[in-house]
């Protein structure tokens, strides 16, 4: 039977949910510059390039785009033309652009160049949603905060057999919430980003292969 959005797995299951994925991580876990240096700036712009599109397509532009914008002030000062020519390839580049511009400038007129660590002021700046901003704050700052986005909400959804696997239910995010206790280590989202890329597939996923399948639900009903 399917968990309903009012029904929590017990502790241990989440436990071993979140100790399974952080072990799998350390051993397999894709490198990314966005990984190294989790910087402020680099995590803002990181997520913002993030948004609807590949990590690979990222990767392309990412330490190029560091290289031509190198702080809030430098791409608070670029013409929008010249952003949109850097994102290019990612697409929505002009949304895109946009967004980058906009955000810096408010950043570095109102926030005095520092990259806010708080929610509901992230929440504010074009281009950014709540997965974003949450990230922001778990990546670069070290806050203890939960982040769901489609994929994550997808894995969670398949392990635990849960009702919902959308990342605008409240109820995915306490979830996600409960497995991230106490610390939401960064590792811990890392490690769920990546087992969606490589193993999760939403078609043919790969369970022989998966540190979950002996938790998965999906992958019981299967068998
Ligand atoms: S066991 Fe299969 S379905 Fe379950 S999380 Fe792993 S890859 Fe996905």
């Amino acid at each position: 039977m399917r968990l309903s959005v009012k029904e929590t797995p017990s502790k241990r299951t989440l436990n071993r949910f979140r100790n399974a994925v952080i072990s799998w991580f350390d051993d397999n876990g894709r490198d990314y510059p966005w990984r190294e240096d989790t910087t402020p700036y680099r995590i803002l712009i990181a997520e913002m390039l993030l948004r609807r599109t590949t990590a690979t397509a990222v990767l392309r532009v990412y330490s190029p785009f560091l290289a031509t914008f190198s702080s809030i002030e430098e791409l608070a000062r670029a013409d929008q033309a010249e952003i949109q020519r850097t994102v290019k390839g990612l697409g929505l580049q002009r949304v895109r652009a946009n967004h980058l511009s906009r955000t810096s400038k408010t950043i570095q007129n109102d926030h005095g160049g520092e990259v806010p660590n708080d929610l509901d002021v992230l929440l504010k700046l074009p281009g950014l949603g709540r997965y974003s901003a949450a990230a922001i704050l778990n990546f670069a700052f070290g806050q203890s905060v939960s982040m769901v986005d489609g994929n994550i909400a997808h894995l969670v959804s398949r392990v635990l057999d849960f009702e919902s696997a959308s990342p605008d239910d409240e109820s995915i995010w306490k979830l996600v919430d409960n497995i991230g206790q106490p610390d939401h280590d960064r590792r811990l989202y890392w490690g769920m980003i990546d087992l969606v890329a490589l193993v999760c597939l939403r078609s043919n996923p790969r369970c022989q292969l998966c540190p979950l399948n002996n938790l998965c639900e999906y992958y019981r009903k299967a068998t």
